[in-house]
């Protein structure tokens, strides 16, 4: 079938999406087509479209991992869903079949690929997904709001619970509140039972921290957070960092927390090589995890909690999918908190 799609023909600046028409090939063996409603943009969007060494762009290329939508026309075989029904779609694609896979841990899979990144993703008006990737959109959820839930609520709910081992009780740092993956992480912290810290730029941004939960805001432009976080904690430093900022920010990380304290990072946006002192890491014992998406199963968790609304995803704003340029300008601007979200009409 045909149908309409920002793509893009070239890595580049955000000027390399346009709108194009593309053909979509027929849905496969278990594979479903869905009329995507709603895609989230995600930092792993603006990766891609400047250009990833280790993906081979099958151009021209389309965006996008985390979709919600409608099922639309189901392949041979394909099973668990309906044609109409509403859905979200796990970002995460992988062999089903491997010790991996079938361990929970699908993130190891050899042939673990994340849409949008390294496969075609959900910039279109329909796309081709496995019927293992789709899951039913919590009733409670407008299609917009369910499309900011997977990607950034796997990650953090992987580092937090996975990696970190977070008990009811500890004190956790969440870098850049603003960001999609920290205001989940937020969330799921105060859910466990943790006090959570977290470092934002501004008065608006520290009052929406607090809103989703945050028990001390840190103004980072201010207020050193290191010094901050041994002050909130008399001296001792926090149980868990969660750190997606990298350069100095990852540094400081190792410092902020506590001796056996754990450092989960799952991205570098200012810098990839931090420098670091491994004395602060032997002596200290501060346990430095690299952790990235989650896995298949966990998101079922994950939505279970959104629909009783214990987690709710956290939408800067909507925006119509042609104007995902201008989406991706906000992004890199660092001017949402929470999701920039994208409407397929
Ligand atoms: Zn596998």
């Amino acid at each position: 079938m045909q149908t309409e799609a920002m793509v893009m023909r070239r890595t580049g600046e955000a000027d390399v999406l346009e709108r194009a028409t593309i053909e979509l090939p027929d849905p496969g063996p278990r594979e479903v087509r869905i009329r995507v409603h709603a895609v989230a943009l995600n930092h792993i969007d603006i990766w891609a479209r400047r250009g990833l060494p280790h993906v081979r762009y099958d151009f021209p290329h389309r965006l996008g991992a985390d979709i919600a939508g409608e099922v639309d026309a189901l392949g041979p075989g394909a099973r668990g869903v309906a044609v109409g029904d509403a859905v979200v779609v796990n970002p995460g694609v992988s062999c089903g079949a491997c010790e991996q896979c079938l361990s929970g841990k699908d993130t190891f899979c050899r042939s673990y690929r994340i849409l949008g990144e390294n496969t075609q993703g959900g910039y279109s008006r329909h796309i081709v997904v496995p019927d293992a990737n789709v899951l039913p959109k919590p009733k409670n959820l407008s299609f917009t709001d369910a499309a900011a839930v997977p990607l950034c609520f796997l990650t953090a709910w992987n580092m937090l619970v996975n990696k970190a081992e977070l008990r009811a009780g500890q004190t956790i740092l969440v870098q850049a509140a603003g960001s999609g993956v920290s205001s989940a992480a937020i969330q799921i912290g105060k859910m466990l039972g943790a006090r959570v810290l977290t470092t934002t730029s501004t008065d608006e941004k520290a009052a929406r921290a607090r809103a989703l939960g945050a028990d001390e805001v840190i103004n980072y432009t201010t207020q050193d957070f290191v010094a901050e976080c041994k002050r909130l904690t008399n001296k001792r430093g926090v149980d868990v960092v969660i750190e997606h900022v990298g350069g100095d920010v990852f540094t400081k990380s190792i410092l902020a927390a506590a001796w056996g304290g754990r450092v989960v990072t799952c991205g570098a946006t200012t810098g990839f090589s931090p420098t670091v002192d491994l004395r602060h890491v032997f002596f200290r014992q501060v346990e430095v995890l690299g952790s990235t998406m989650g896995s298949k199963g966990d998101l079922f968790t994950i939505l279970r909690f959104v629909a009783e609304g214990k987690l709710r995803p956290v939408v800067d704003r909507v925006m119509p999918i042609w104007e995902a340029a201008e989406a991706h300008r906000l992004l890199e601007a660092r001017k949402a908190f929470g999701k920039v979200v994208l409407s397929v009409d």
